[in-house]
């Protein structure tokens, strides 16, 4: 039965594990993040293969949020917004706060236990909570956060009409562009409920970009085992058969109202879309000769992206067909 392949709290202990391998590659100087360490209990340090790996997810996640962040044209508003479903631990916000992009309004949504711990973390640290500003307010309780710019609220993503409650509570504007996070989050859903976020979004925000990343190929070797070391530990890929390639990643959003989705495996992206110059540094940063396996793990996960373009201001956004690799990209207007 689902219920036993895949539990909540061992679904919400993929957070713990994601922070502390963010933790990891910080410490290794893989990439900056001033706050994560505030949400680890117990540092761990990973192999170079897994900081290699994480490195190159928040690579391309940053890549993609940048150019979402400069898109424009003459006549689209300089206000944007962000919503990250089961945002976990994530500290971007934050970074972005300090970096000056902080966006108009930056949303946050994840299982109560979770938005609780990360209400409780903020409200305990000066150092996050002075970034909220005077009119701040945290409830540990009731596992929300609310300040002018920021919102982190609590909410089953699978009940759509409860997220459709939380996004209009937190005042999320659905003309304003969009950009949409959910980074390992949907496969661990079944698939009419991926399948029903994907469609919600893509029918509320008309200008908007969902980024996507998650594994595929749970049929070869290293699927499988992939597969078994998640469940063994309650967290099946609930969706993972119902979209098990790029192309299938892709129709998830087609078929669900998107304009256009582009789904890239990971070996791709480290290899075509991270900028040269972040890989030649990180690449120096620790010995590393597990290429084979490396290989293999990159093939498992991937980037997928959709856009809704109303605007007119993603042109230029995401996966590009330069560069003599084959063309991922399908549209809904050509397919069948
Ligand atoms: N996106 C974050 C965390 C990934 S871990 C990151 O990349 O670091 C997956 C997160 O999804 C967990 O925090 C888990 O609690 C959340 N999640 C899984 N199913 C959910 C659901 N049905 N409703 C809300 N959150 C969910």
């Amino acid at each position: 039965m689902a219920e036993s392949r895949s539990n909540r709290a061992a679904v919400q202990a993929t957070n713990d594990d994601a922070s502390a391998s963010k933790l990891s590659c910080v410490k290794k100087g893989y990439m900056k993040d001033d706050y994560v360490h505030l949400f680890v209990k117990r540092p761990v340090r990973r192999s170079p293969i897994i900081n290699r790996g994480y490195f190159s997810r928040w690579a391309a996640f940053r890549k993609f949020l940048s150019q979402f962040l400069e898109s424009t044209n003459e006549t689209a508003p300089a206000k944007k917004q962000i919503l990250s479903l089961g945002a976990g631990f994530d500290t971007t916000y934050f970074q972005l706060l300090d970096e000056g992009k902080g966006p108009i309004l930056y949303v946050e949504l994840d299982f109560k236990e979770v938005t609780s711990k990360k209400a409780a973390v903020i409200d305990n640290s000066s150092q996050l909570r002075d970034k909220l500003g005077a009119n701040a307010s945290i409830s540990i309780e009731e596992g929300q956060v609310l300040s002018d710019h920021y919102k982190l609220l609590p909410v089953d993503l699978r009940d759509i009409p409860k997220l459709r409650d939380v996004i209009s509570f937190a005042d999320m504007d659905p003309s304003l562009p969009t950009f949409i996070i959910a980074e390992c989050v949907l496969i661990y859903l079944d698939p009419d409920s991926s399948r029903a976020i994907v469609n919600w979004a893509s029918k509320t925000f008309s200008t908007a970009v969902f980024f996507l990343y998650e594994q595929i190929h749970p049929d070869d070797a290293f699927g499988h085992q992939m597969i078994r070391n998640l469940e063994s530990r309650g967290c099946a890929l609930l969706s993972i058969d119902a979209s098990p390639t790029l192309l299938a990643k892709e129709r998830l959003f087609l078929d669900n109202g998107w304009q256009r989705a582009v789904a890239w495996d990971m070996l791709k992206v480290y290899g075509s879309f991270i900028d040269t110059q972040d890989k030649r540094r990180i690449e120096r940063l620790e010995l590393f000769d597990e290429f084979e396996e490396w290989h293999m793990m990159q093939e498992h996960y991937c980037v997928a992206h959709a856009v809704n373009d109303a605007m007119g201001i993603f042109g230029g956004l995401g996966f590009t067909r330069e560069g003599g690799c084959e063309s991922m990209s399908i549209s809904s207007a050509s397919s069948p």
